[in-house]
């Protein structure tokens, strides 16, 4: 059997080439980072996790009109995409403060904003991603300014359903960072969301006892990170209660 062509291997999942034009599979890696890599681990079903919660988001997105790059999970760890291109930005949307917004401003972590507040990160692991203005944006040509208003609108839609999704299972949505790509259908271009919605790349926390349920856990040694996302799973309903995580194959008689 011929072997499928890898066509990009990031921290956390690796993209092959797609069955169809057109198409790519995503594959979720157990592997975390944080601090642009200066802390690795492999955290054992992180990758399955995500991959199922990545397909809750984005198959709820869809449905509701806002568009992804997700056409359908295809077994545990991966998942058919849509090629897209990438714009080389994150996307980033914040409800309360927390990590580098509450850092830069002296905010004190999980204070409200006055509302909710978009901002863009270069794409450059080799510079940490830093924060970038509209201006730049538009001046060094990573995006028009058209493709930037549909941006912000694409991102406060996505933070209205993710936000209202999360509350409905007892979780506050503090933050999270998006990747939108876009997609060519004859003459039209289109804006879609890419990569993935996760844990890995949210912030969320229990509403009642404001415990952290994403990767800020693995950031700050907060405890297991497999049990904060398979918590996170189980309130959404992606995953029946009574899953446990064998570590090793298990006999069964
Ligand atoms: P902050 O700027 O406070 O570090 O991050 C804001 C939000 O975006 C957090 O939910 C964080 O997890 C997410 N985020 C920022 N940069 C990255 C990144 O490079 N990868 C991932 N997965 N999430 C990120």
């Amino acid at each position: 059997m011929a072997r499928r062509k890898k066509i990009y291997e990031g921290k956390a999942k690796i993209l092959y080439e797609g069955p169809e034009p057109g198409t790519y599979v995503q594959y979720f890696k157990d592997d975390a980072t944080a601090f642009n890599a200066e802390k690795k681990a492999v955290i054992e079903g992180k990758g399955v996790l995500n991959n199922r919660l990545s397909e809750f988001f984005m198959t709820g997105l869809n449905t509701i009109g806002v568009p992804t790059h997700f056409l359908k999970r295809l077994n545990m760890r991966e998942q058919l995409i849509r090629q897209v291109e990438i714009i080389p930005l994150e996307v980033i949307v914040r409800n309360f403060a927390a990590g580098s917004i509450a850092k830069r401003l002296g905010l004190e972590e999980g204070a409200a904003l006055p509302r909710p507040i978009v901002e863009f990160s270069y794409k450059e692991d080799s510079l940490g991603d830093p924060l970038v203005t509209e201006e730049y944006i538009i001046a060094f040509g990573w995006a028009s300014q058209q493709d930037l208003d549909d941006m912000i609108a694409l991102a406060l839609r996505v933070n209205d359903f993710l936000a209202g999704v999360m509350y409905g299972v007892g979780i506050k949505l503090i933050d999270f960072k998006i990747e939108i790509g876009r997609v060519y259908e004859g003459d039209f271009m289109r804006l879609v969301v890419a990569d993935e919605i996760s844990p890995d790349s949210c912030r969320l926390w229990d509403v009642k006892t404001g415990q952290k349920l994403d990767k800020d856990v693995f950031r700050r040694d907060l405890g297991n990170l497999t049990d904060a996302y398979t918590e996170v799973a189980k309130r959404l309903g992606v995953m029946p209660s009574n899953v446990t995580h064998a570590t090793k194959p298990t006999l069964i008689n």
